[in-house]
């Protein structure tokens, strides 16, 4: 069985929804600290075995640490995950506001392909881009997909400094191997024919892609090719003191190039 959760973040007239799910006995995900009061609830009357995180940010793993100090039960994350997992985070001030700081936690690497819970069989996929640990867990059988945060928007103006475009293009043409439909997204809950979704962000991707590359190749500078290409989205790269920017996402096409 599987049961959505969704965590209603509101900080500074934002809104900025976080889903936990629960399939079987298996947690995916733990939501950021800010909801700790609602995760808490929510665990306690679940009765979850397993806990499986798609990746190791704030808002994907910030109560986990309670669930260690309190259940003995096992926490997995891919194994690059591991270390970021056992500090504390430092947050730049717009995601402590939102998410809080993640306590530290010590969760196990997640080495195995296959992932089984009661009623599903699910594979393991490492889709690196927006986090270099990130996984998304598919069961062709029933047509689901995990996403985790590989797809969020179909057609994103903007990157946060971590992330690479050529490495998400790569994961979702990765995860489009499998067969899949629905998706389980952990900022938009669940999508019927997720997976048309992820294909138009890929093919938005794609000629972003083919145009940032087209533009350099002439000659143009990243900022030329940013005022061309991304004027938007001016406010949260400031909000983010530019952690966020469509600076990131240009660049990241680029070093690829050169
Ligand atoms: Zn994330």
């Amino acid at each position: 069985m599987i049961q959505s959760f969704k965590l209603n973040v509101q900080r500074l007239g934002q809104k900025m929804p976080v889903y936990i799910f629960k399939v079987d006995d298996v947690l995916i995900d733990t939501g950021p600290y800010s909801m700790k009061n609602e995760v808490r609830t929510i665990f306690k009357e679940l009765g979850v075995n397993e806990v499986i995180h798609t990746h190791h940010h704030e808002d994907h793993t910030g109560n986990s640490s309670w669930i260690d100090r309190f259940y003995s039960i096992p926490q997995w994350i891919h194994p690059l995950g591991v270390i970021p997992c056992t500090e504390s985070t430092k947050l730049p001030l717009y995601r402590a506001v939102f998410w809080h700081n993640r306590p530290a936690f010590s969760p196990l690497p997640l080495e195995k392909r296959v992932f089984n819970t009661p009623e599903h069989s699910f594979e393991i996929v490492h889709t690196p881009g927006h986090a270099e640990d990130h996984i998304v867990l598919i069961d062709e059988e029933r047509g689901i997909c995990f996403s985790g945060d590989l797809y969020l928007f179909h057609s994103p103006t903007s990157n946060f400094s971590f992330e690479s475009v050529p490495e998400l293009i790569r994961s979702i043409d990765k995860t489009l191997q499998y067969s899949f439909q629905d998706m389980y997204c952990s900022h938009q809950g669940y999508l019927k024919n997720g997976r048309r979704l992820l294909e138009r962000k890929r093919d938005y991707l794609v000629d972003l892609q083919d145009a940032v590359t087209k533009a350099h190749l002439e000659g143009q500078t990243p900022k030329e090719i940013r005022r061309h290409l991304l004027p938007k989205n001016k406010l949260f790269q400031y909000i983010s003191l530019f952690e966020n920017s469509p600076a990131h996402t240009v660049n990241s096409i680029i070093k690829e190039i050169s």
